[in-house]
């Protein structure tokens, strides 16, 4: 009989397409599945609130999917190294099975328990569950790494297609006696007083079959409308499969081989088919950007934003985290935010250049806050998301792009039908005054009910002053020395 193998969720979880568990299938090993809470090891990175939420229904999901085939999950928290060792010896296991992780805190980590079991001669096999190409896969001609998306998206359609995707196995041979872990519920991954996620309930089925559900749904109703669709927050056109993929319950390999099978067979449009895989090629290339540039985690990747003169005004930011800017587009945006863990991306982009350029706030505020209430918080893409927008990152909207609040609602959003769900209190505003209701005459808000200071704020700061300012304090990168500025050419 061999010994058992111990497959380590993290990131992926799912049954199909997971290579770590295939390949341990494939022994005939008996086996054990574990997940860890280790997020304590990630330190002021840790698992945001709303991330949290989706990781309880996403375990109650892998659990039971698990168990249908033959096996039992097993839950801990604590330091991985510790939960892993106390496995070790209990049940004599002789490898470890995991897919890689690529944030900075986890790449540590997993670096250090490699090298300690390897010390205890215990076996461990690595393998790539949710990338398309690994940050070190993708080179330059000159073998170097990438900081311009086209040329990596260029790349990485270069590497050609991917492999079809492994079915989940038929039947697990779960190891015999596993004593039982934490319950799910002592994980304490839920809020509770108040349950502030209970409108996220009808909107979300974590999960592999959810994803799956979700994948289905964009492929028949939604991929065709995507290329001009999804940058409209109103139009139903994008995936909504963000979160599904930051939890692994459906594999980047998956979305593009069924994608491009959809397109081949004529059944979903060519064009709208590459706009929508091109957006799995930027979050490659997140991933690569902060693996091989793990300080961009929390430092700019420019370093002539060293020196930028962030502004800390709290209620500023307080204003800006509920939704109350007095910019309607805005706050839809960050209001969409708390009542549904999600953001559309046009919307982010206009909430985060508003943080960073209207209000002067410091991007890693930003990104903190996002990573605490996004469902699909996911720190490459959070990190790219913000440092992109600040005008700091690899291949970034140029600093003096400042979304204009209100004209971007009147494109992006005319008939208001976004910006009246979540701003409800101006939704009788006619649509010529919706994104900027301190233009409307008094005899308009009188008649929609609106009282601006009172039934809706003021704008908190001044679009055309607050421009200025943000291009005056913009400056202050233009004097940094070149050999600063050469680093990132
Ligand atoms: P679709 O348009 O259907 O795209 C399909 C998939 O491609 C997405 O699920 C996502 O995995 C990936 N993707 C799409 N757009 C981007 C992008 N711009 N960069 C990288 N990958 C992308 N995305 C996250 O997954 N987690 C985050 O924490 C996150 N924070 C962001 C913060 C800011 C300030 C900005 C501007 C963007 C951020 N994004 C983040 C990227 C993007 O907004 C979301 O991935 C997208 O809105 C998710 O919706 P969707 O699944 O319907 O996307």
């Amino acid at each position: 009989m061999p010994s058992p193998i111990l497959v380590w969720f993290r990131q992926d979880l799912r049954l199909s397409d997971n290579p770590a568990l295939l390949q341990a299938v494939a022994t005939g090993a008996p086996l054990h599945f574990l997940y860890i809470l280790d997020d304590a090891d990630a330190g002021d990175q840790a698992l945001g609130a709303a991330s949290r939420w989706w990781l309880h229904h996403s375990l109650a999901a892998l659990g039971a999917n698990i168990k249908a085939h033959g096996g039992q999950l097993t839950l801990a928290s604590g330091h991985a190294s510790e939960v892993l060792s106390d496995l070790i010896t209990r049940y004599g296991i002789e490898a470890i099975y995991w897919n890689r992780m690529y944030e900075p805190w986890s790449v540590a980590r997993d670096t250090a328990l490699k090298s300690d079991l390897k010390d205890k001669d215990i076996r461990v096999e690595t393998f790539n569950g949710s990338l398309l190409h690994e940050p070190w896969a993708v080179k330059t001609k000159a073998g170097g790494i990438f900081s311009v998306f086209t040329p990596f998206w260029k790349a990485v359609q270069a590497l050609g297609d991917q492999e079809t995707p492994g079915d989940a196995p038929d039947a697990l041979n779960g190891a015999a006696d596993v004593e039982p872990g934490q319950a799910l519920k002592e994980l304490d991954l839920l809020p509770t007083k108040p349950n502030w996620a209970a409108g996220f309930e009808p909107l979300w089925q974590p999960g592999e079959s959810g994803a799956r559900a979700m994948f289905e749904a964009f492929l028949s109703e939604r991929v065709s409308a995507y290329s001009d669709g999804r940058n409209f927050p109103a139009t139903p056109a994008v995936s909504r499969l963000s979160a599904h993929l930051h939890f692994g319950e459906i594999s980047p390999r998956q979305v593009w081989y069924w994608t491009r099978s959809r397109m081949e067979s004529g059944a979903i449009p060519v064009d709208a088919a590459w706009s929508f895989l091109r957006e799995l090629g930027w979050r490659d290339f997140n991933r690569h950007l902060l693996f091989n540039n793990p300080h961009t985690v929390s430092g700019n990747f420019k370093p002539a934003f060293d020196a930028f003169p962030w502004q800390d005004d709290e209620d500023a930011f307080k204003a800006w985290t509920k939704g109350r800017t007095g910019y309607p587009f805005v706050d839809a945006g960050m209001r969409e935010l708390w009542q549904t863990g999600i953001m559309h991306n046009r919307v982010r982009m206009v909430t985060a250049s508003f943080l960073i350029k209207h209000l002067l706030t410091d991007w890693r505020k930003g990104e903190a806050w996002f990573r605490n209430t996004l469902i699909d918080a996911d720190l490459a893409n959070n990190v790219g998301g913000w440092q992109w927008t600040a005008g700091c990152g690899a291949d970034a909207s140029p600093y003096f792009r400042i979304f204009n609040p209100f004209t971007q609602g009147e494109k992006f959003d005319g008939d208001g039908s976004y910006t009246r769900k979540f701003v409800p209190e101006l939704a009788a505003l006619p649509d010529k005054w919706l994104h900027r209701p301190w233009e409307a005459p008094d005899e308009v808000l009188r008649k929609a009910g609106v009282v601006l200071g009172k039934t809706y704020p003021k704008p908190i700061v001044d679009h055309g002053k607050a421009r200025e300012r943000a291009l005056r304090a913009y400056e202050t990168t233009k004097s940094v020395n070149s050999s600063s500025q050469q680093k990132v050419a």
